[in-house]
């Protein structure tokens, strides 16, 4: 007999367990149910890809026996088991990164700790909102030794060796006093019922009942073993849609998902033809905690025939569809398919690419608050999806949303384009880390004044590479207005005066200033601003940010272009300034200054300080 420690964050789990903050306590048995299934799923497979378990008689089931004199149920199912090993790494410590980062993101506040849980689910350990005491009985298939796993869930387990025939694994729960509701065999085929109902094994309950024979004073009554089955037993994803109820696919998905939260949108949909599958998709209300994490783990189970073949195939759909739930489950593809060679499977790319399709356009679909939250939560993995996906780049531009200079709330580009001038088709936009930087732009200022909406994009480290890989949307083409010119009023004739008349002033500017800028001139696209920085157009480098991205390098630095406002009383006083020291002072407070801005660094900060000091000094 050996004793155990659980793993640090187990007893964390535990602790909150037993304290039952949890109001939904019943889920317990959804959860041991599942891992019953998954253990079933997991045989099934191999007795029919494995010669040594070929020819057993087997058919996968669970069984729950109800014994309300021992205070105790149990849940037991002929699957693939577990050994010793397996029983101290999965049971005795948490190796998922998603139940990991839901233990880390605990904050002890009851309330909140209740809700995270309602969003994860924590499998297994959800027995101890009910039980006293826990043993699990298993016994591995293709090994002799079975073993029993003892706990009373107080950071200590204990692993001794046990006999028992069959494999797959035996769940016996001692209830505490105060749970004994789920001794009655009408709770337990309630919570079936509802969690359960498409598992795709018989799920069959084992209760005692009241049994009277004999009438009058001869009448006596003696306790008789009775059995049920509880659920339907049909993959939920193989009964005709008509079949079936919303809550029959939101109960489906809580089980899927191990939470308690609805989904935000599903799709069922068997496809017939050359290639034939069933797919049941599920959008998550909330982003999965381990969405941004290299380890996330896939939501997609792949079936063949009903038989479950994996869930850790990331391959299954495009990388940016990593928070989508559900299953594939296709007809043609061979039960032995080795699980190396999915990716490179043909069938299977197939049904990724109508899936991925089916998806987006369900995502397309979404109406008011669920659009929302959908942008809320996945916006930037759509722009991943952009980057990414070019075949579906069309549908992921209708899905897309971004910050406006005009508009409250996020808009998407036909939104933009449905207001936007259809003569010119163009989208503007502006993009760069930080949404009140970008709002308080000299740059916007042009396209304030002329009513002219700019896109406000502030995905950190994203925007600025995906979006000049969009190019266009439905012919109208993107505009980045650090690179082009603004609207204005004036004609060509008329800057053309203006900007020889500034230019002993914009030459002298640039002769201080150096290599700094690439060229200095005067501009109409400012109004309360004295000056600006913009990249320059037709410097090759310019918009191809993505480019270097996609090569995993760094981008080089654009040259910038200083811009003055001939306009501004500060530019205007600058042209008859005769103290040669302030020229100068004044020319690098422009430059830096315009660059604040923008957000971007001036190239002394100590120098600049100081001159604005001294400038300020002499204004006094
Ligand atoms: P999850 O099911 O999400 O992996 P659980 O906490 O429910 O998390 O279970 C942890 C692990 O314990 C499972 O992944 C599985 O390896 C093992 N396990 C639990 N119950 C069983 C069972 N009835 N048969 C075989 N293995 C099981
Ligand atoms: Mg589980």
């Amino acid at each position: 007999m050996a004793k155990h420690q659980f793993q640090t964050e187990i007893g964390q789990l535990l602790k909150l367990m037993t304290h039952s903050l949890y109001s939904n306590k019943e889920i317990f048995i959804r959860e041991l149910i599942s891992n019953s299934s998954d253990a079933i799923d997991k045989f099934n497979y191999m007795k029919l890809t494995d010669e040594k378990f070929k020819e057993e008689e087997w058919i996968g089931q669970i069984n729950i026996n109800i014994d309300d004199k021992d205070n105790s149920l149990t849940i037991a199912d002929n699957g693939l088991g577990m050994n010793e090993e397996d029983l101290i790494n999965h049971l005795g410590t948490i190796a998922k990164s998603g139940t990991k980062s839901f233990v880390e993101s605990l904050t002890g506040d009851a309330k909140k700790d209740s809700n995270l849980i309602g969003q994860f689910g924590v499998g297994f350990y959800s027995v101890f909102m009910v039980a006293e005491q826990v043993d699990v009985i298993t016994k591995k298939a293709g090994e002799e030794q079975a073993y029993m796993f003892s706990t009373d869930g107080t950071g200590e387990f204990e692993i001794k060796p046990v006999t028992k025939e069959e494999h797959g694994t035996v769940v016996y729960i001692k209830l505490k006093e105060e749970e004994k509701e789920f001794l009655s065999k009408w709770k337990v085929a309630e919570v079936v019922k509802k969690y359960s109902n498409h598992i795709a094994y018989p799920i069959t309950m084992h209760y005692w009942e009241d049994e009277t024979t004999g009438e009058g004073d001869d009448a006596t009554t003696k306790k008789v073993k009775k059995s049920e089955q509880a659920n339907a037993a049909t993959a939920l994803w193989t009964v005709q849609k008509s079949n079936l109820k919303k809550e029959d696919y939101i109960e489906f998905y809580k089980g899927l998902a191990h939470g308690d939260d609805e989904p935000l949108t599903y799709l069922h949909n068997k496809v017939e033809g050359a290639n034939e599958f069933t797919t049941l998709f599920y959008i998550p209300k909330t982003a999965p905690m381990d969405l941004y994490r290299a380890d996330y783990q896939s939501g997609v189970k792949l079936y063949v025939k009903r038989v479950f073949i994996t869930d850790d195939d990331k391959e299954l759909l495009p990388t940016y569809l990593r928070f989508v739930k559900g299953i594939i489950d296709s007809e043609d593809l061979p039960l032995n398919v080795s699980r190396e060679l999915l990716q490179s499977n043909k069938i299977l790319a197939n049904i990724k690419q109508s899936s991925t399709k089916r998806i987006l356009k369900a995502i397309k679909k979404l109406k008011d608050d669920d659009a929302v939250t959908f942008t809320k939560q996945y916006n930037k993995v759509i722009k991943e999806g952009i980057f990414q996906d070019h075949t579906n780049k069309e549908l992921l531009l209708e899905i897309v949303k971004y910050k406006s200079s005009t508009e409250e709330g996020m808009v998407s580009f036909e939104d933009y384009i449905s207001r936007g001038d259809s003569e010119k088709k163009e989208i503007y936009y502006i993009a760069g880390e930080d949404e009140k930087v970008l709002r308080n732009s000299p740059l916007l200022e042009a396209y304030k004044k002329a009513n002219i909406e700019v896109l406000i994009m502030d995905d950190k480290e994203i925007d600025e590479i995906v979006t000049p890989s969009i190019g266009q949307y439905k012919e109208w083409s993107l505009k980045d207005i650090t690179t082009v010119d603004a609207p204005d009023s004036k004609t060509e004739e008329e800057k053309e005066v203006i900007s020889k008349e500034f230019k002993s002033l914009t030459d002298k500017i640039k002769e201080i200033l150096g290599e700094e800028v690439k060229e200095v001139k005067t501009t109409s696209r400012l109004t309360t601003s004295p000056s600006c920085v913009v990249k320059d157009a037709n410097d090759p480098m310019a918009g191809m940010a993505h480019m270097f991205a996609q090569m995993g390098q760094e981008m080089p630095e654009t040259p910038l272009i200083l811009e003055v406002n001939p306009e501004h009383a500060m530019i205007q006083k600058l042209d008859k300034l005769e103290n040669q020291d302030t020229f100068a002072d004044m020319a690098w407070i422009l430059l830096d200054s315009a660059k604040l801005s923008e957000g971007l660094e001036p190239k002394d900060k100590s120098a600049f300080a100081s001159r604005v000091a001294k400038v300020a000094t002499l204004a006094l």
